[in-house]
């Protein structure tokens, strides 16, 4: 079934398979093994002859639903998935690279993608080259010094910075490299980094695409043949997702299209409001024509994300005192979920970091970052304007 529509397609596309019973929900399949008594046809599915499934490690018809459906939003020749957004990434990277290997990315990746760039690729002899995330300049001229592999992530955590996808990919493609997207911040709705050049995308589909803070997960989607590696590599690491998780995210993913359109329209709402107010020193946001990447971004985002971050004139002793004010906002790590999420990177993101870290990375100490949820807009307005009086 190839549906036209992402609307469509977030609803019908992946579960097909599933409900030949007649039912109209994906059932969750929670069984370890699947059984067959003839030795022949257990062979084939075995042997990947035959489609079916063997063992839950490897393949599940729960998660294969999950797997489809991220495939069809995504345009993806492939996709296969994890158990979080971090086993995407890391079995991605170790799937894929091999000693002797040159990564270019950009300093504003996730956190945790940080540390495998900067603490676990070097120790098995891969060098990495970490560049100004917005200087596509400097990116291209480290690609020209050799590179494997190109590791995007657009817009970042939490500065909102954007990157030129189509511009690094045909500088990657020139090198040979391959280029690996995380669109996590974006999701499917907004951006689509195949159609501009890229050959791999990654989701925490923890955040949007479950979009209810109740199940973790991770995506893959991209050409066959890569994908394949990296399914194979995660078959045997063990970092799959499991069913129940497959499920949530499944259910979630059904709305995906309506809250991304509310939250895209609220985040913009928000970001006005705050780049108006006294209090506010700075606001960032893709959506905001200040921003310094916007034309970047509305060439290559259908909508500017419900992701947003601001910074407090008073810096950290003021978000100290203004964040529990907040009513409509859980102070939490999370992201992309229905409710409105809020923190500062210096107990989030960026927690590992000294002050001085973050502020070579232009995160400022009063900076909240504001993950927009699908509640009435007047009200994260209002609830704003309370907070900051
Ligand atoms: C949260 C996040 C991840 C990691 O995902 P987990 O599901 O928490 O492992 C990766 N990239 C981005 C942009 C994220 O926001």
């Amino acid at each position: 079934m190839k549906i036209s529509s992402l609307a469509t397609d977030a609803v019908w596309a992946g579960e097909e398979d599933l409900l030949l019973t007649g039912a109209t929900t994906v059932p969750i399949s929670l069984g370890v093994a699947h059984g067959y008594p003839d030795v022949e046809a257990w062979q084939a599915v075995a042997l990947g002859r035959a489609p079916g499934y063997i063992y839950a490690r490897n393949t599940n018809p729960t998660v294969e639903a999950f797997e489809r459906k991220i495939q069809a939003l995504e345009r993806a020749g492939d996709a296969t998935s994890f158990s979080t957004g971090m086993a995407a990434i890391s079995n991605t990277l170790f799937a894929l690279l091999k000693p002797g290997d040159r990564v270019v990315s950009a300093k504003d990746t996730y956190g945790g993608t940080n540390q495998i760039f900067l603490s676990t690729l070097p120790r098995w002899g891969v060098q990495v080259a970490l560049c100004d995330t917005t200087s596509p300049e400097e990116i291209e001229a480290e690609i020209g010094r050799g590179c494997a592999l190109l590791y995007l992530e657009t817009p970042t955590n939490p500065t909102l910075k954007v990157q030129p996808v189509a511009r690094l990919a045909e500088a990657a493609r020139r090198a040979g490299a391959l280029v690996v997207v995380d669109n996590t911040f974006a999701t499917p709705i907004n951006q689509h980094p195949l159609a501009l050049g890229a050959d791999l995308v990654i989701h925490s589909a923890t955040k949007y695409l479950g979009g209810h803070a109740d199940a973790m997960g991770g995506a893959l989607c991209g050409r066959a043949e890569l994908v394949r590696a990296v399914f194979h590599h995660r078959e045997i690491n063990g970092a799959s997702l499991d069913p129940m998780s497959a499920y949530l995210l499944l259910r979630g993913m059904k709305t995906l299209s309506l809250r991304i359109e509310r939250q895209n329209a609220s985040a913009m709402t928000v970001a006005r409001f705050l780049a108006r107010h006294p209090r506010v020193a700075q606001v960032n946001y893709p959506g905001l024509e200040s921003h310094p990447q916007h034309e970047i971004a509305a060439e290559q985002m259908d909508g500017f994300g419900g992701m947003l971050s601001f910074a407090l004139k008073g810096g950290f002793d003021e978000v100290k005192h203004v964040l529990p004010k907040f009513r409509l906002m859980h102070r939490a790590a999370n992201l992309g979920a229905v409710e409105t999420v809020g923190g500062p990177p210096a107990t989030t993101s960026h927690v590992e970091c000294s002050p001085e870290e973050r502020a070579a990375m232009g995160i400022p100490e009063g900076l909240i970052r504001y993950s927009v949820g699908i509640e009435a807009v007047d009200d994260l307005v209002a609830d704003l304007a309370q907070a900051l009086e």
